[in-house]
C-alpha cells in the first residue's frame, strides 16, 4: 500500500530544529505506520506508547498523529529507545526498538565530542560549524540507513489502553489550581496537587 507519510521537512518545522533524535523518531514513526499499514490517523485509532522523551516524539506526534492532547500517547519514563504502537481498530501492535549494535557502530567519537563542546558552550566557531557539518550529515544517513538495519520491528499483543478519559476536577488546597481527580493528593487531610504534596514528577508521566 503506498501511504502518505509527512515528509520530514515538515516534522523539522514543528520541531524547530534538524537533529539525530528527530531522525530517528521520524524513522520509527514510518516504520510502525508501514508495518500496521495506516496512513495517519486523524482520532484516536492510533495508541503509541513512547519510553524516553527526546527530541524523537515530536516526529512521532507529527508523523503518527499520536499526540499528547489526544491522549493517544503515552509516555512512560523508562529511558528506553523503543517505541510501541497499537492499531486500536484492527488490535494490531508493533514495538520498534533501536538495534544497539547498529547505533554503536555508527556513532562517531568526533561527532560526540563535538556535541558534548557546544551543548556546554566551549565549542569554537570551526568547531561549531564543523558540528553542523558532520550532525547533518549524520541526519541525511539516519533519513537512508534500511529501517531493518536500524530497528528491531516485531509484532506484540500489548494491552489496548482505554481512550482519554474526562475526571473530575477538584480545586488545591494550597495553590488553589485545578487539578484532575485522577493526579490529586490528600494532605493533612486537604485534597492537593502533587507539586502541593511535595512529590518531585516529570509533570507527566
Ligand atoms: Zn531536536
Ligand atoms: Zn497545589
Amino acid at each position: 500500500m503506498e501511504q502518505k507519510i509527512a515528509p520530514f521537512e515538515e516534522v523539522v518545522a514543528f520541531h524547530g530544529h534538524t537533529c539525530p533524535g528527530l531522525a530517528i523518531g521520524y524513522r520509527v514513526a514510518r516504520a510502525a505506520l508501514q508495518a500496521l499499514s495506516v496512513e495517519r490517523p486523524d482520532d484516536e485509532e492510533l495508541v503509541a506508547i513512547v519510553e524516553n522523551d527526546a527530541c524523537g516524539i515530536d516526529a512521532i506526534q507529527y508523523v503518527a498523529g499520536t499526540t499528547v492532547g489526544k491522549g493517544n500517547l503515552i509516555f512512560c519514563d523508562y529511558g528506553k529507545r523503543a517505541w510501541t504502537f497499537i492499531n486500536r481498530r484492527t488490535g494490531h501492535a508493533v514495538r520498534v526498538a533501536e538495534k544497539p549494535e547498529f547505533f554503536e557502530k555508527k556513532s562517531d567519537p568526533l561527532l560526540s565530542d563535538l556535541v558534548r563542546k557546544v551543548r556546554s558552550g566551549e565549542a569554537t566557531e570551526e568547531e561549531q560549524r564543523e558540528f553542523f557539518c558532520l550532525s547533518e550529515q549524520y541526519v541525511r544517513d539516519l533519513l537512508a540507513f534500511p529501517a531493518e538495519e536500524m530497528f528491531t520491528i516485531r509484532r506484540v499483543t500489548p494491552k489496548i489502553p482505554e481512550q482519554a478519559r474526562i475526571f473530575r476536577s477538584f480545586t488545591c488546597a494550597v495553590c488553589g489550581e485545578s487539578v484532575a481527580e485522577s493526579r490529586a493528593r490528600v494532605r493533612d487531610g486537604k485534597i492537593v496537587c502533587i507539586p502541593c504534596h511535595g512529590h518531585y514528577t516529570r509533570g507527566w508521566g
